[in-house]
């Protein structure tokens, strides 16, 4: 058991109160009240054409794919180092996923790369929020209206960040979300899909309700409304219950943010000066929401070594995300060098919003010691 675990969601008593409305009410299940006021407050805080509560954030992709009409032989291009996420999508609905290598300094697909593989087959992008900093999408963007392109921003990571003054999740046409127990705000499991297009809801909110629409809607209907199924829909639909959960931690993302931020300055001070290993960068015109913190090891330090240390002590840590183009199942001839490196080297040690700066300095000091005691070599960070 860690003692200072990696990861900790922020959810008490208002959470279970609001828990409790729910079961008071009687409909426990997707689409209803609690779904629809949610929908509501996430198509505000994102200044959308609409938001579409659902199951999860790889839900929202799938379905973010299909109501842009992505089909077989289309090649769509993702960002190599996330959680694979893009590339699972892609293939639901049997077209290729493209991995584009990262920047080296802040992970996020580097438009460059992202420019140099859009070829004939190319119809769009997915773009990750890398563990929770916003993408390029100034240079993105100008690329995706220079060839015809559709954007997808996977902001999985990072609800509360901005970018150039915007909302990560309000960054592209449409957007993901998700509220899995390991990011910034949670309902256990949860995900949204967020669109500038009232069009594009419309066909996602249908798809991801067998293509029927809401159950609970036709049951306030009077007389004997009969659906018909002219589409083969899924069920992605977030219960009422975490739409519930949901509501009450949209409204704590200022403050667990805070106490993200707090927790990564306080990194930032103890290895300012720490050469065996280098620090998130956070170019200016963006903030992160820290849905990880993640260090990158100098090249002569034994990863491994320095997390058996750490878990030794009761410390939680990880190696953060994956370089998409070495997993089994979308392996290429591709190569993303830089991607590679990063899931190489990165080390997540612990963040959220729990941490005490007792429990930091203690992360930082045994950190400190690990890297130092498992350096094979004098050479730097990168
Ligand atoms: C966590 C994550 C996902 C998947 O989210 P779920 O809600 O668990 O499906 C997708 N993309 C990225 C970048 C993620 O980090």
């Amino acid at each position: 058991m860690d003692t200072i675990p990696l990861v900790h969601a922020s959810l008490g008593e208002r959470e279970l109160a609001a828990v409790a409305e729910v079961f008071a009410s009687g409909w426990p299940a997707g689409q209803g009240p609690k779904g629809k006021q949610l929908e509501t407050l996430l198509a505000q805080r994102y200044g959308a054409g609409d938001a579409v509560a659902v199951s999860n954030a790889g839900a929202a992709l799938h379905l973010a794919m299909l109501s842009l009409g992505v089909k077989p032989g289309d090649e769509v291009i993702v960002a190599d180092y996330t959680f694979p996420a893009p590339a699972h999508a892609v293939r639901y609905v049997g077209a290729t996923p493209v991995c584009a290598d990262v920047r080296a300094d802040t992970g996020t697909v580097d438009p460059k790369a992202v420019e140099a593989l859009v070829g004939p087959r190319t119809v769009g992008m997915i773009v990750v929020d890398t563990l929770g900093i916003p993408a390029d999408y100034a240079e993105l963007q100008a690329i995706a209206d220079r060839h015809g392109l559709f954007i997808v921003e996977d902001a999985a990571c990072a609800v509360g960040a901005t970018y150039q003054g915007r909302e990560a999740g309000s960054l592209a046409e449409v957007a993901v979300l998700s509220f899995h127990g390991r990011k910034g705000a949670t309902s256990g499991e949860g995900g949204a899909l967020i669109t500038a297009d009232p069009a594009i809801g419309k066909d996602a909110r249908m798809r991801a309700s067998f293509g029927i629409g809401s159950i609970f809607d036709m049951s306030q209907v009077v007389g004997l409304p009969v659906a018909e199924f002219t589409e083969v829909g899924y069920n992605f639909k977030l219960s009422d219950i975490a739409a519930a959960i949901l509501q009450v931690q949209l409204g704590r993302i200022p403050e667990l943010l805070e106490r993200r931020n707090a927790v990564a300055a306080r990194y930032a001070e103890h290895f300012a000066d720490e050469e065996l290993l280098a620090v998130p960068f956070v170019p200016e015109d963006r903030t992160h929401a820290w849905q990880s913190y993640i260090v990158t090891l100098d090249a002569g330090v034994d990863r491994a070594g320095v997390a058996t240390d750490l878990r030794a002590q009761g410390i939680g840590c990880g190696h953060g995300a994956w370089a998409t183009h070495v997993q089994p199942v979308f392996r290429t001839d591709q190569t993303c060098p830089v991607s590679l490196d990063l899931f190489q080297r990165n080390l997540a040690i612990p963040m959220h919003a729990e941490l005490t700066m007792d429990q930091v300095d203690q992360v930082a000091a045994v950190l400190r010691t690990a890297v130092r005691a498992h350096s094979k070599s004098g050479r730097r960070a990168a």
